[in-house]
């Protein structure tokens, strides 16, 4: 496997420190809010990244953290008039209910920032013995300078960064490079007890302190967005090697960004969408597919039309899963071993999956392993048939749902509607009954009926089995 390391800004061969092991920690959101269709891009990219390599193999301890203390939600819960756990813990919940709509796995572990503040103080406390930070009312700041490969990550000078900042210096630091490890409390803010008095912690510090927790001092790569190099992985990067004295990770990952029809996505301009709201217009296996479709470090555009595109591409390889599916019920096969005519075919599909996995080595590049998918789609289109071998048959399927699988697609589940996809058609079809949209109605009963699915309308309200 070949990773572009941002640190050696090239691409390197993937060695893991532990063989067979692969210990990395993706940067996760922050939760004042559903998540939105840019975060969804690290959460879907990387976890790609995570089945590649438990496909090849490896044991992949997964870890991505959830920011749940933080000026964000602070605001927002003062809006709301709510306390900020309630907020976080809303917004964590809406969180995995997306990531399973996107069909991310689950990590293996995935912490919440207020439950690690021990662990913070700790490492702080670490800093300022070692000399790297220093307290001041209440404040404790980590030393840049005392860093002496700071910059390494982001490649920037410190001097020049020196320049930069020198117009937000706030008195009491000592230097205006230094940033934020802890902070005292302010009125109606969450507040942890510590040896510097009441406070929270500032951002940096959680990634640094949860990743040495599950996954030790040294790691093999530490991923997010790109916008998160500087300043918060060169933080990271400051804390953990300061406190640890042992290099942080090995590869550094960072997607690029998703913009909406070629803007900024920003909610000023009225061009944000949540992953919710997309979800409810597309399938969410779309959404994934359409982030997979583009390489990883280039920008990505969403648009209606692309998502369109990605939608129709899709059913492409469904609606021949379903076919090659059909052709095996419908019996009209030969037996079960292969044609002779049928072995160059194999040999070929066989070359594509190597194909597919050259793609995903170099990179990631899931745009060029999608394209090999496509190839076999287009080989068992015009090759197989009724009179084909149920071997045959049998091989192109499942290469076709392996491979999309490990891009996190299901790609047999075409005819299958979910429990939550049922659900929510019927409170949809209740709706447009209230509504008296009779046609609309019809319209959801009829296209359930055609899944397989049978509604009854009863006293207690609609019920629905399948047939
Ligand atoms: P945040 O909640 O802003 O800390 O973001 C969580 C993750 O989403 C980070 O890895 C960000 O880099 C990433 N991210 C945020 N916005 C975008 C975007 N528009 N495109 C791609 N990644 C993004
Ligand atoms: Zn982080």
């Amino acid at each position: 496997m070949r990773i572009y390391n941002t640190l050696s800004q090239k691409k390197e061969e993937f060695i893991p420190i532990e063989e067979g092991k692969v210990r990395m920690y993706v940067c996760g959101p922050t939760v004042y809010s559903y998540i939105h269709i840019g975060n969804a891009r690290p959460i879907i990219v990387f976890d790609t990244f995570r089945r590649y390599m438990e496909y090849k193999g490896y044991d992949v301890n997964y870890v991505t953290n959830f920011t749940d203390v933080d000026d964000k939600i602070i605001k927002r819960a003062i809006e709301e008039g709510i306390d900020t756990r309630e907020v976080s813990e809303n917004y964590i919940k809406e969180a995995y209910r997306d990531m399973e709509a996107l069909n991310v796995n689950e990590a293996t572990h995935h912490p919440k920032a207020t439950e690690e503040i021990d662990g913070m103080i700790s490492m702080i406390s670490t800093l300022i013995d070692k000399g790297h930070a220093y307290e001041k009312n209440g404040t404790v700041y980590y030393k840049t300078r005392s860093f002496e490969d700071y910059g390494k990550l982001s490649k920037k000078n410190i001097d020049d960064l020196e320049s930069g900042s020198r117009i937000a210096v706030a008195e009491e630091k000592d230097d205006p490079l230094d940033f934020v490890l802890w902070k005292p409390k302010k009125d109606g803010e969450p507040y942890w007890v510590s040896p510097w008095g009441d406070g929270r912690p500032g951002w940096h510090i959680e990634c640094s302190v949860m990743s040495a927790k599950y996954l030790g001092d040294q790691i093999d790569i530490h991923a997010g967005g790109e916008d998160l190099i500087f300043p918060h992985h060169e933080n990271e990067i400051a804390q953990s090697e300061a406190a640890s004295g042992k290099s942080f990770a090995n590869y550094w990952m960072h997607n690029a960004f998703l913009n909406i029809d070629n803007k900024k996505m920003s909610k000023s301009e009225g061009n944000f969408f949540t992953v919710r709201e997309i979800c409810q217009q597309y399938d969410p296996q779309v959404v994934r597919f359409f982030m997979l479709n583009a390489h990883y470090r280039s920008p990505l555009n969403f648009s209606k039309d692309l998502m369109e595109a990605a939608n129709s591409s899709l059913t492409r390889i469904l609606t021949c899963v379903s076919q090659l599916e059909f052709l095996l019920e419908s019996g009209a096969v030969q037996g079960d071993d292969l044609l002779d005519s049928e072995l160059a075919l194999v040999k070929d599909i066989e070359d594509l999956q190597k194909k597919y996995e050259d793609s995903m080595e170099d990179d990631l590049n899931t745009a060029d392993a999608i394209a090999a998918i496509f190839e076999i789609v287009k080989i068992a289109n015009i090759s197989c048939k009724g009179e084909s071998s149920k071997a045959l048959l049998t091989f192109a399927k499942d290469k076709i749902v392996e491979l999309a699988g490990i891009l996190g697609i299901n790609a047999h589940r075409d005819e299958e509607l979910l429990d939550e996809k049922i659900e929510s058609l019927i409170e949809e079809r209740q709706q447009a009954r209230k509504n008296k949209d009779f046609a609309r109605s019809d319209e959801i009963r009829d296209m359930l009926l055609n899944k397989g699915i049978v509604l009854e309308d009863t006293r207690e309200g609609v019920r629905w089995r399948r047939i």
